[in-house]
């Protein structure tokens, strides 16, 4: 899964669709409402965002996985979204986790950023136990004293939830380490762990992006990536 931090215009979205696609992604992601730490920030394009999310499916055929910030918007989300993200602010909002179960679509559930592995599959059981089979468990990484990444992306976890759960576990590397030049290494690594997917913020032109700019690829690098986790998913028996 790739794609932009935020949905930000129908060039930038459509390029990076076409772009993630011919590299070999299977689903598009981008934020049309995005959580960000200050409120002065960019906040997304909401509905417009979505609007544009379904034209780079109907012009791709990728998949769309979008961010439900709030209950108020989980319908007009899934009207749109294939896979529901559910993010690490709100990893155990779980009235909202609910809400998400009962649209039935698939929800990626982000791991809180302070939020340890059993309270993470805790909440993942809030929306089995509301009706809906089909969680993705999300490492993006969690705070720690370190501050030479934005994050700590905690491999382990994704060693445990395999053993702990059925689940799918993804892996987002562009959250997890907050650089650029750390995703290829630990994309290799997520895959070497057993991650059974990755989430994965691509840019046309990072330096400009209105959200995540230090953390995106380009396309020429997400290429690259694409081919240098290859020998990672032979061996995992994975490629495909
Ligand atoms: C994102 O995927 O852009 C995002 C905001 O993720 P997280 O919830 O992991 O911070
Ligand atoms: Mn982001």
């Amino acid at each position: 899964m790739a794609g932009p931090c935020s949905v930000e215009n129908e060039d930038q979205l459509l390029s990076t669709a076409a772009a993630v696609k011919a590299a070999g992604a299977k689903v598009l992601r981008g934020g049309a409402y995005k959580p960000r730490t200050s409120p002065y920030e960019f906040q997304g394009l909401g509905r417009e965002g979505l609007r544009l999310l379904a034209l780079a499916r109907e012009q791709t055929g990728l998949k769309i996985i979008t961010e439900v910030l709030s209950e108020r918007d989980v319908e007009h989300v899934a009207e749109v979204a294939d896979i529901l993200q559910i993010g690490a602010r709100n990893g155990q909002n779980f009235q909202l986790l609910i809400e998400a179960a009962r649209t039935g679509k698939p929800i990626l559930l982000k791991r809180g950023m302070s939020e340890r592995i059993e309270e993470w599959l805790l909440a993942s059981e809030y929306i089995l136990a509301h009706g809906n089979p089909n969680v993705l468990l999300c490492e993006r990484g969690i705070r720690t004293f370190e501050t030479y990444t934005r994050n700590t992306l905690d491999l382990a976890a994704v060693a445990v939830a395999k053993r702990e759960s059925h689940l799918p576990v993804i892996v987002d590397p562009s959250q997890g380490c907050g650089r650029a030049d750390l995703v290829i290494a630990l994309c290799c690594g997520a895959v070497a762990t057993g991650a059974d997917g990755l989430l994965v913020e691509v840019h046309p032109n990072p330096a400009e992006a209105l959200s995540d700019g230090q953390q995106q690829v380009d396309f020429a690098t997400f290429r690259k990536l694409v081919q240098a986790i290859r020998p990672f998913l032979v061996a995992a028996n994975k490629a495909g």
